[in-house]
């Protein structure tokens, strides 16, 4: 008997009230459908709908219309695009299973991802930084140290190591990829271990730099900047220069504005791909379209290798009110009507424009719309490294500094002294790790939501933090498939099968 895949999932159309487009959870296919069809494929839904058991789901939507049954002809597409099948829950559920278990393992077997960490120390005190308490208790101190060359030589002996086992034997052609982070990175202490750990990576093969960093100390890395060098970096200013200044300040109360505003400057000028960050909450929201004047003014969106988004501030540490936050989904409701207000918004990306050029590859190719999903949420599950400054390697970024949550350690001989256990846990999240997210329609899209707010919100890291995802989700597609008609009107097989 047929019923309704688990993994179906109905976006109404804006612009077109009498239809809504069907997508499929796993199999990539979508279509157009009237809602005549759409209401009578989710009136074959097999039992209720499953919910997380943290956080909310946002609403589906309605169901609505008298269920009538569509042609044979329909049915039949219906059921090879997957959107109803013959198989049962549970077969249904296994397939998707081993559907991820595949895709993680393709995901994992790839040239890792390295974060490197020279230092934990910073020379700003922003009141919501989550290694806040590094720099302000005494019994962290210890961490403040920067990255020796000898400790730089044992990482670089170490990446053999953890390249095979993501099948990697020969690094002479595929470049290893670095991430320099914090703490600060870039920091005018930093600048020759820096310095030194560019020259190894390059002397092994080709390798690519990007960096996340405050950039106050920019100036002092004119030198290794460059699209050969460190080619991007990630930058934070969160507001116009008075409301910046209040928040990202020096440990002397000084506001870091005039400073980091130079040094884009400069950076932009040597061919360096600045991405600006806007953390942003209700108390800094409204202060966005003078901001966005404010990189106007200096010329910057003028520069192609220019771009700035905005993201979310979440409650991570006792310093942030959680009522002053935003979920991700009403951050870019919010963002829409300033940008329906303020011209000059258009020069700050929505935190869901990265979101609907990906989901543009449901559309823009059939073949190629599987390799968009997800088996998991980040690099944390599967080929990132951290390295610090102590010779400690940690999965995830947001947790770091602590010995006893670290993944492994590299010895004096370069060796890796793994912790199998937490090392497991981290790089086995997958959808399927929790039985909110097995059963969840937009899984392999979300992957599973990030696992360090999962943590905080729920006490374990294998649960959904959903973020508003679905609704997200639904936006994204309705977006990217009015543009994508706009480009290729092409009516789908279902909705001439559906013309009943
Ligand atoms: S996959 Fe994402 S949207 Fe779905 S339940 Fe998990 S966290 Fe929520
Ligand atoms: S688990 Fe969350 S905080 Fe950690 S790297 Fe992934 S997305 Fe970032």
């Amino acid at each position: 008997m047929l019923r309704t895949s688990n993994y179906t999932i109905y976006v109404d159309l804006p612009d077109e009230p009498d239809n809504m487009l069907l997508v499929h959870g796993y199999s990539g296919a979508y279509d157009k459908v009237s809602r005549r069809v759409a209401t009578y494929v989710r009136h074959c839904q097999n039992g209720p709908i499953p919910k997380p058991l943290y956080g909310d789901w946002s609403p589906e939507p309605e169901q609505d219309g008298e269920v009538a049954e569509p042609s044979e002809a329909a049915l039949e597409t219906l059921k090879k695009r997957g959107y109803l099948t013959d198989l049962g829950p549970e077969d249904e559920a296994q397939r998707f299973e081993n559907m991820v278990g595949k895709l993680h393992h393709l995901q994992s077997q790839m040239m890792p991802g390295y974060i490197v960490m020279p230092t934990y120390s910073c020379n700003l005190r922003c009141s919501y930084c989550f290694q806040d308490h590094m720099r302000t208790n005494p019994s962290f101190r210890h961490l403040l140290r920067t990255m020796t060359p000898e400790m730089v030589d044992r990482i670089f002996g170490a990446m053999p190591e953890i390249e095979r086992l993501h099948g990697i034997e020969d690094v002479s052609k595929i470049p290893r990829k670095f991430t320099l982070f914090g703490g600060e990175p870039l920091l005018a202490e930093t600048r020759s271990i820096v310095e030194y750990f560019m020259d190894k990576a390059f002397s092994f093969g080709p390798a690519q730099f990007s960096a996340v960093s405050n950039a106050t100390d920019l100036h002092h890395f004119a030198a290794l900047l460059g699209p050969e060098k460190i080619a991007a970096i990630q930058i934070t200013l969160d507001g116009p220069p008075e409301e910046h200044d209040r928040r990202r300040i020096y440990a002397d109360g000084a506001g870091s504005f005039d400073r980091i505003s130079q040094n884009i400057t400069m950076a932009l000028e040597l061919g360096v791909q600045i991405n600006v960050r806007m953390n942003v909450d209700r108390n800094n929201i409204d202060q966005l379209p003078e901001l966005a004047e404010t990189m106007i003014a200096r010329g910057w969106p003028e520069h192609p290798n220019f771009s700035a988004y905005t993201a979310a501030i979440h409650a991570n540490n006792d310093k942030t009110d959680k009522k002053t936050t935003f979920s991700s989904w009403i951050l870019v409701q919010e963002l829409d009507k300033l940008r329906e207000k303020h011209e000059s918004m258009k020069v700050i990306s929505r935190p869901d424009d990265g979101l609907i050029d990906r989901v543009r590859g449901i559309f823009d190719s059939r073949m190629g719309a599987v390799t968009n999903l997800k088996a998991s949420f980040c690099g944390a599950h599967n080929k990132m490294y951290i390295f610090d400054a102590l010779g400690d390697v940690y999965a995830c970024w947001e947790k770091t500094g602590d010995k006893s949550i670290r993944i492994a350690a590299i010895d004096e001989e370069s060796k890796m002294t793994w912790n199998d256990e937490l090392n497991g846990i981290w790089r086995a999240r997958t959808v399927t790790s929790n039985p909110v997210c097995k059963n969840c329609r937009y899984s392999l899209y979300c992957g599973g939501g990030c696992a360090v707010l999962a943590e905080l919100k729920s006490g374990n890291l294998n649960t959904n933090f959903c973020d508003g995802f679905q609704q997200r989700l639904r936006a994204a597609v309705a977006e990217a498939y009015t543009d994508h008609l706009s480009r290729q009107p092409l009516p789908s097989s279902v909705e001439q099968a559906c013309d009943v």
